[in-house]
């Protein structure tokens, strides 16, 4: 039976028990004392702090929906528990998620397609703060038709040697280690691979880059010359990487829905409270018929997304693979969170403009993270067009 949706904060929990409602608090009370306060140092200075890693995985950030045995925690944990992180972590900032959580794109092929060897090398010491993992699928020749990645991992007896490139690497400077996909065969989705290509290994450089937004998020270009790789580092059979890339694609696009439709949420209150509080011809801006419509139409937006969202989480769930739906949710959770961004921005006026040194801020920042929301992690042109074909259009 379908549950009924909505919005989750009523007197009915819907998707959500006693266990979701405590990691909310759990979470929200590490981004408020940990994250929140140092945001625009942070993203002043480019980067946070490395301790940070450790203080999340002492709260068990780090380990949430990673086996047991490898220091993580599964028992009772399912996807709305990862919901409930992204949405509290859009109280950081996004520069933060994408680095401190890196992770999450990465482990999640080793959990699945690792041997054992492999998982209990790579994932204690990153469930345990002490290890930073990163996904380098992205070229700079391009990043949304994977299938063409040129990259090349040639095997040479026990080891393969890697050449190539790879562009706008979150934790691309600081990585431990790097998942990577690689050429190993033919043209197309069968000739790819996934290998883990270690920090230090001759050959292997990283530039960094700089960037409009999630400026405390470290993001680089990886360069391979002759990079001999052990042959144990390949994560699953040789050819086969692509499914394993492919496996995370639905819980990494609905918890990236979750994070911007909570961001969008952010932009509402911000602006409902400029509104209240700001005069303009002597009355309070938020009796202007015209910015109430605003906040509305932002609601409505915000409120429709989050429904779609935990409604595919549910699917997920439960064995659902709803492909074309996850592509839309992805789209319409990036056109909300655009939207709410430049209607809280006109809302609060010159104000909205200014950095959170001189003005709000927030609302500023969020601005400048629509784009790569909309870009990253399958971008709206791509995820459209996945939708139609799979719609059968
Ligand atoms: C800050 C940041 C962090 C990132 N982190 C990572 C990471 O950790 N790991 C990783 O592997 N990648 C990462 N990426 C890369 C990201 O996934 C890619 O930027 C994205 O997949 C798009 O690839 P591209 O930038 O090469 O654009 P391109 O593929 O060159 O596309 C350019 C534009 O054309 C559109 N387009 C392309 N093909 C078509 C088509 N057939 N029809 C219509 N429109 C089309 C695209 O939608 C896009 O708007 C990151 C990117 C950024 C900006």
């Amino acid at each position: 039976m379908i549950p009924k949706v909505g919005i989750s904060e009523g007197k009915e929990p819907l998707f959500y028990n006693e266990s979701h409602h405590a990691w909310r608090e759990e979470v929200r009370k590490f981004v408020s004392k940990e994250i929140a306060p140092f945001v625009e140092e942070w993203e002043e200075a480019g980067e946070f702090p490395r301790e940070l890693y450790k203080k999340a995985a002492d709260v068990g950030l780090m380990g949430m929906g990673y086996d047991e045995k490898y220091g993580g925690t599964t028992e009772g944990i399912d996807i709305f528990h990862g919901i409930v992180t992204a949405e509290e972590f859009a109280h950081g900032c996004g520069g933060v998620s994408a680095s401190l959580l890196s992770h999450n794109i990465a482990i999640p092929l080793i959990q699945s397609l690792g041997t054992e060897e492999q998982k209990e090398k790579f994932i204690p010491p990153v469930v345990r703060g002490e290890k930073i993992a990163a996904l380098a699928m992205t070229e700079p020749s391009g990043g949304s038709d994977v299938a063409s990645l040129k990259t090349k991992a040639v095997r040479k007896g026990d080891h393969f040697i890697v050449n190539g490139s790879k562009m706008f690497i979150t934790s691309g400077m600081r990585a431990d280690f790097y998942v990577i996909a690689c050429r190993t065969g033919g043209p197309g989705t069968s000739g790819i691979s996934a290998i883990v290509v270690e920090k230090g290994t001759p050959g292997f450089t990283q530039t960094p880059l700089k960037k409009m937004g999630w400026l405390s998020s470290d993001t680089a270009a990886l360069y391979f010359d002759d990079v001999r790789v052990p042959v144990e580092n390949l994560i699953g059979g040789e050819n086969s990487g692509w499914m394993g890339i492919m496996s995370n694609f639905s819980q990494e696009r609905l918890g990236l829905a979750a994070g911007m439709n909570a961001y969008s949420q952010i932009c509402i209150d911000e602006a409902v409270a400029w509104a209240k509080d700001r005069k303009t011809f002597g009355k309070p801006l938020i009796e202007n018929q015209v910015i109430r419509h605003k906040l509305a139409e932002m609601s409505r937006k915000v409120n429709a997304t989050k429904a779609y969202m935990e409604l595919l989480t549910w699917k997920v769930m439960n064995g659902e693979q709803p492909i074309a739906d996850l592509a839309l949710l992805k789209v319409q959770a990036s056109k909300t969170m655009e939207y709410c961004a430049r209607e809280a921005m006109q809302i609060l006026g010159g104000a909205g403009y200014l950095k959170a040194n001189s003005g709000p801020g927030k609302v500023e920042r969020i601005y400048r993270e629509v784009r790569v929301n909309a870009i990253g992690g399958g971008s709206e042109e791509i995820m459209l067009d996945l939708a139609s074909r799979q719609l059968g259009f």
